[in-house]
């Protein structure tokens, strides 16, 4: 006995599917909706006759029909901006928008007035390019860039430039947050403590910001992945020791080195997509 063709789902289910599907990214939709309308099918349609699904099965189906459309959607954003630089940039940005929030309410339980947070931001001002100075002074690692393309550089510039001035707008958030509540009652000790706390924030982030310049891929600006560990430290003198980094989109490759030695003195970038 042959059976007939397959009924149709109920408005719910189906509504439900595709408005879900829109949240699904377009490589997955087709493959993700067959296998859903599927499993939506031989909910309605038991094997047993008199067999009805139940509430609680219904709404666990779609229920997992949703979580599943908006993880796929997550996943493909994850794999899309992790790493980049817009990424690194949007949450250095939120950081700054939530600490800028912090100082404004702060502001209205303590009423501490905007002309110390004025002076504080003019102090600050005037002590970042020396921060900045010494973090870049500091730095050990400093990368050789002669295998990338005017262009790039130019991009990695901007990007760092746009970084640096967003960690150290962070550092002048946190630490005027921290000292100006007690402003009104021990005023040289909150400008005090402020520039201190400045110079300290300033200096770890800075110091994170150029590390992380360094282990970003020359060309897309993502974060270099698959860290991998060459060579052996009883071999320093005569071999590479070190460690390698790669783009996840095959871009280059970076070297850093253990040790610093007489030939071999600084991060090398490798360019595996030169024409
Ligand atoms: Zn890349």
């Amino acid at each position: 006995m042959t059976q007939g063709p397959p009924r149709e789902l109920p408005v719910f289910d189906s509504s439900l599917l595709h408005l879900v599907a829109r949240l699904v990214p377009v490589g997955d939709r087709e493959e993700w909706g067959r296998a859903w309308q599927a499993e939506l099918w031989h909910m309605r349609h038991p094997r047993h006759k008199g067999g009805r699904p139940s509430r609680r099965g219904i709404a666990d189906l779609a229920a997992g029909l949703v979580l599943d459309g908006w993880w796929l959607r997550v996943e493909s954003w994850r794999r899309k901006f992790s790493g980049t630089a817009f990424l690194c940039l949007s949450t250095l940005f939120s950081l700054n928008v939530l600490s800028g929030l912090g100082i404004l309410l702060l502001e209205s339980s303590w009423r501490f007035g905007t002309a110390p947070l004025a002076a504080d931001f003019q102090d600050c001002l005037v002590a970042s390019p020396l921060v900045l100075l010494v973090a870049l002074m500091t730095n050990s690692n400093r990368h050789l860039e002669q295998s990338t393309r005017r262009g790039l550089r130019l991009s990695l510039r901007f990007f760092f430039f746009a970084q640096v001035a967003e960690v150290l707008l962070l550092a002048f958030l946190l630490s005027a947050s921290l000292c100006l509540p007690i402003h009104r009652t021990f005023p040289n000790i909150s400008d005090l403590l402020q520039m201190l706390c400045f110079v300290c924030l300033a200096l770890m982030s800075l110091r994170w910001a150029i590390r992380d310049q360094e282990q970003r891929c020359k060309q897309c600006l993502r974060s270099l992945t698959k860290p991998t560990r060459i060579g052996r430290p009883s071999h320093n003198l005569l071999e590479w020791n070190g460690m390698e980094l790669m783009c996840k989109n095959g871009h280059g490759q970076l070297s850093v080195p253990e040790i610093e030695t007489s030939w071999c003195q600084s991060s090398e970038w490798i360019d595996l997509n030169v024409a």
